[in-house]
This record gives structure tokens, C-alpha cells and sequence, in this order.
């Protein structure tokens, strides 16, 4: 079927559960408002059972939700989910407490308590609890820092964003949006990006001084936040969030940077393809029109053998997505893009798609169903607590399966449709880890550049975008003229989030490679892929023999793009016979 149906959700049962919801949580406040370690255990199961069924609303906020990406435009389902959305809100507020109870009690305590009695599934979630609340305030702190949010920081980042979105510019006489200006900086046609590209530098500039102010008010923001807090660097909130370690990031970040080599000469190669020098904006558009399409059967076709032939399991889980839990086509008012979702454990899993018979939308659908496996295996071995999956990992599974689909089908294609599919598939993997590396290394410069002059004027912030973007562009690519265009980045306004694409598609690498050296490796996956938040990346991968504090760990995952550009400068060889 091509569209989602909603088996699970019992319409009628919708008050009466938001009544158990009330009623369960006030039950919960009640009993265990006094905390101790004689009722900890059953708090600890209780509080799960609380949020196996009622977070984000459970089954009604899910419903809701849900229809909503297919009918934007529909106020009477937005209005239904604003409203479940604000009654589970007022009703979780009134558990706040209890994280902060959990740690006021004696960890050894604790511990020996959790082990002696068999339930060490907590251990990790005790262990966090404790860890995150090292950088909690008091009550009374907390509420001011929540209230002050906004001010300080949310109407900040809105008001660039809202103002940026809202210009328009005039090209033949048609207006175009800052959106659509983007969208055409991508156009296979040197002329449109270029006039859109000066549109995009028109605007930027008139919103740079304004910029100025927004960027500095969030770097103070995050500075004022991480002193009272007790962070001690920039970034080191991002660590303890995220489950991961300052020597993690470092390895990283150093590694895919000292290979900035491959991401330059991949823009030397594109330069020297389309006879020009790039500009800034030129990085992505595609250098050749591919002719060849994929109908939605087709596409199922490629995907399903690519999955049975890792293994049995995921493509059970395909076949279980697709009785009902795929909407594939274009429809109005259906969002844009594409998505797979789950709420909690006990609701299904929902893959989105905008299918158009593009070679993309082949590599979506396997992206998005990366997501889903994961997902279910996630399901099977977990629990609430630890469904789901961390933000360092989170996009492994989706671009493992993509990369096997992506293998798939350029061993179908002539040579032609395989130099453009593989500099497609390069240039897509330099924009999710070189870029995102170098904006790491971008953001951590201005950071720490701030707290040293506490002020930066635009032009400064400026430089240091061009310095950064220029280190992983090379030669090839002028920055010069760009130095606004850090601008519209939003994830900057989410501090160092945009490292987790590139250590994401990295161990996805890495996963591929003991793949391919051992058929048998793909237990290790699947053992992967199960663990959803029940441990750190670094206890995972420490059980799985796999060393993500070496270089080589990195370099491995590299090593692949750097046999793909390979592919690409052999068979543009051969097409032009230099
Ligand atoms: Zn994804």
C-alpha cells in the first residue's frame, strides 16, 4: 500500500486516556514526591510505564502529528495536536522533579541497590541522570534560565530567520524567495545561479549588521549559561548531551580535517569538469543531467534485494513497512522532503516519502528505511528508556543502506550515469563530513574568539567563516565575496550539532568496511543497530572491538570517498581521454 493507515489508534479511547495520563502522573507525584531508596525501584518502573504511553502525547499526540505532515494546510488537525501537545506538557511538568530527586540520593547506594536486585537495565540511566545533573541549577535558577530563554535567545534567532525568509527578490520580472534563491543556487544553468547568488549577497548584506547583534547575543547567551552551569568550554555541554567525549570530537574533528586534501581535490576535479573556477555557491550542483528513472515498484525492487542480501531480518522489516506504513507521493499539502519517524515504543514506525522517480529518490527511500530498520531492531531489545538512538550515531543505519543501494546501482548504469552518480555521491558525502567539519571548526574559533574580546564585529565573524570554508574548498572555490554567508546557516544557532553527520556517515563507513571484509560482520551491525541509548558510543564500540579513539578508525571511512574520487578522475579520463 501506498499510503499510511492508522490500525492502531483507537479514536474513541482518546479522552479516556488522556484521563489515565492525568491520572497516572498525579498518582506518580504523589508517591514518590518523597523519593528514597526503599521505593526507588518502583518509581523507576512506574516512570517508564509513564513514558511508554504518554509521551508526546502518546497515541493521540502521535495520531495527530502524523496526519498533520500530510495536511499542512488543515487548522482543525494543527489545532487537535496543539491541543494534546499542550495538556501532555502541563501534565510532565508535574514529574520534572524526579530526575533531580534520583540525584540527591547516594549513588553507591543506588548501585548496589540496582545490582542486588537484578536491575541493571538502569544502571546507564542512573549513571547519566547523575552525570547531567552535575550542571543542573537550583529550582529557582532553572526556572529563571527557562523563562529567560526566550528573550535571550529564541527571539534573537527567530528574528534573523523570520526576516531572511520574508525578503524577496525580483528576476524577470518574477519575485523569488530567499528559499527559492537557494534552491537555485543548485541549478544546473551558470546563469541562474549566478543571478541568484548576487540576489542571496544582496540580501545578506542588508541583514548583516543585524546579524552582528543576533550572533552575539547567542554567543553571550551560551557563555552567561555555561559559566553558571559549570561547562568549561564551548563545546562541552554538546558532550555531555550527546553521551560523547572531548577525545571523541578531537579525533574526529583533527582527522577529517588533515584530510581536506580530498575535499579540494574533488572541487579541482569539478572546476576542471565545468571549465571554470567555482564560486562558493557552486559546490552542489550537479555537473550532468541523469536520464535515468525509477518508478516506485522499481525502486522497492532494488531496495528489497539490497536488503536481503545483507540479511533475512531487514528485509522482513521492509516488508512489515510496506502493508501500510509508507505514504510515498507528492500530494497538496503534504510537507515536503521526506522522513521516518516513531514517538515511543509501543507506536509504529512511519516513513514519508515525496517519490519522483529520480535516482535520489531511490537513495531516499533506502535512507529512510536505514532509519526504520533501526528503529524496529531498536524496539526489539529495548525498553523506553533506551529507545531510540543518539545523535552521534543516529544517521548510521539510513546511510549504511543507502551506501549498499548506492553500490547497487551504479552496477547497473553505463559509465556515463556512473561518473555523475558517483560525483553526485561524492559531493553529498564531502557536504555531510568535510563541511560539517569545518563548520565544527568554525564555530569553536568564534566561541572561543568571543570569550577572549566579547564582541565580534561581522566582519571578523566573517573572516573566520571564509578562513574555515576555504580550508576544506581549496583553490578551486572563491570565497571571496562570501564572507556573509554563515548567515543562514541555522544549525550555527544550535551550537556544535553539526558534527553527529559527519561521525554519523563515518561509522556507517566503518560498519560497511567490516561488511565487506566478513560477511558474518553484519551480527556486529545488527548488534549496533539494537543497542539504541543503552550505552555511550564508547562502551558500544569497546564491546565491538572497534577502536573510534584511533585515527585509522576515521581514516578507514575516508579511505572510501578517497576510492570514489579515484573512480571519478579514471572514468572522466577515459570519457575525455587526457
Ligand atoms: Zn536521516
Amino acid at each position: 500500500m501506498e499510503k499510511w493507515t492508522y490500525d492502531w489508534a483507537n479514536f474513541d479511547e482518546f479522552p479516556s486516556k488522556r484521563k489515565s495520563m492525568q491520572k497516572d502522573i498525579e498518582e506518580f507525584y504523589s508517591k514518590y514526591k518523597n523519593l528514597n531508596e526503599a521505593n526507588l525501584i518502583s518509581s523507576l518502573n512506574e516512570y517508564e510505564h509513564i513514558l511508554t504511553n504518554y509521551s508526546y502525547g502518546g497515541e493521540e499526540g502521535y495520531y495527530y502529528w502524523l496526519k498533520s505532515q500530510l495536511n499542512q494546510s488543515d487548522n482543525e488537525i494543527k489545532s487537535k495536536y496543539k491541543e494534546i501537545q499542550d495538556f501532555t506538557i502541563e501534565q510532565f511538568n508535574k514529574i520534572n522533579f524526579y530526575r533531580k530527586s534520583i540525584a540527591k540520593l547516594d549513588k553507591n547506594n543506588i548501585i548496589s541497590i540496582l545490582t542486588s536486585t537484578n536491575n541493571n537495565k538502569y544502571l546507564h540511566f542512573i549513571n547519566k541522570i547523575f552525570e547531567n545533573e552535575k550542571f543542573i541549577l537550583s529550582d529557582k535558577e532553572e526556572k529563571i534560565i527557562s523563562l529567560m530563554n526566550e528573550q535571550s535567545y529564541s527571539r534573537w534567532k527567530n528574528m534573523v530567520s523570520e526576516l531572511i525568509s520574508s525578503e524577496t527578490q525580483i528576476i524577470n520580472d518574477t519575485e523569488h524567495s530567499f528559499e527559492e534563491l537557494i534552491s537555485q543556487t543548485i541549478s544546473e544553468n551558470k546563469e541562474v545561479r549566478d543571478l541568484a547568488a548576487e540576489k542571496i549577497n544582496k540580501i545578506l548584506s542588508k541583514y548583516e549588521k543585524i546579524s552582528e547583534h543576533e550572533f552575539n547575543a547567542l554567543l553571550s547567551h551560551y557563555e552567561v549559561i555555561d559559566k553558571l552551569r559549570g561547562y568549561e568550554y564551548p563545546d562541552h555541554s554538546r558532550h555531555i548531551g550527546d553521551d560523547i567525549d572531548k577525545k571523541f570530537i578531537e579525533i574526529l574533528t583533527k582527522t577529517v580535517t588533515k584530510n581536506f586534501e580530498l575535499s579540494r581535490r574533488f572541487y579541482d576535479l569539478k572546476s576542471k569538469i565545468v571549465k571554470h573556477k567555482l564560486q562558493y555557491y557552486d559546490r552542489t550542483f550537479p555537473v550532468g543531467k541523469i536520464n535515468k528513472n525509477f518508478n516506485w515498484e522499481e525502486s522497492k525492487k532494488i531496495v528489497k534485494k539490497v536488503l536481503s542480501n545483507l540479511d533475512k531480518e531487514f528485509l522482513e522489516i521492509f516488508e512489515l513497512f510496506e502493508k501500510n506504513r509508507f505514504d510515498v507521493f507528492p500530494k497538496k499539502g503534504k510537507r515536503g522532503g521526506a522522513f521516518c519517524v516513531h514517538f515511543t515504543k509501543n507506536l509504529p514506525t512511519y516513513i514519508m516519502l515525496n517519490h519522483t522517480d529520480t535516482i535520489r529518490d531511490v537513495k531516499t527511500l533506502a535512507h529512510e528505511v536505514g532509519h526504520g530498520i533501526n528503529n524496529e531492531l531498536s524496539r526489539k531489545a529495548q525498553d523506553e528508556i533506551y529507545f531510540g538512538t543518539l545523535t552521534s550515531t543516529a544517521e548510521v543505519a539510513s546511510t549504511f543502506f543507502e551506501d549498499f543501494v548506492f553500490r547497487e546501482l551504479i552496477n547497473n548504469v553505463d559509465n556515463k550515469t556512473k561518473f555523475l552518480l558517483i560525483m553526485q555521491k561524492i559531493s553529498d558525502e564531502i557536504s555531510t563530513i568535510h563541511r560539517q567539519i569545518a563548520g565544527y571548526n568554525f564555530e569553536k574559533e568564534v566561541h572561543d574568539s568571543f570569550r577572549k574580546n566579547k564582541h565580534l564585529s561581522s566582519k571578523e565573524i566573517g573572516d573566520i567563516f571564509k578562513k574555515n570554508m576555504s580550508a576544506y574548498c581549496g583553490n578551486s572555490v572563491e570565497m571571496e565575496g562570501y564572507e556573509n554567508w554563515w548567515i543562514y546557516w541555522s544549525h550555527f544557532r544550535r551550537r556544535f550539532y553539526v558534527y553527529s553527520y559527519a561521525s554519523g556517515l563515518l561509522i556507517s563507513k566503518g560498519m560497511q568496511n567490516l561488511v565487506d571484509q566478513d560477511k558474518s560482520n553484519i551480527a556486529k551491525v545488527k548488534k549496533f543497530l539494537s543497542a539504541g541509548t543503552s550505552k555511550s558510543p564508547k562502551d558500544l564500540f569497546s564491546e565491538m572491538n572497534i577502536d573510534i579513539y584511533s585515527e585509522k578508525f576515521w581514516n578507514d571511512g575516508l579511505e572510501q570517498i578517497n576510492q570514489l574520487l579515484n573512480e571519478a578522475e579514471r572514468l572522466y579520463g577515459e570519457m575525455t581521454d587526457e
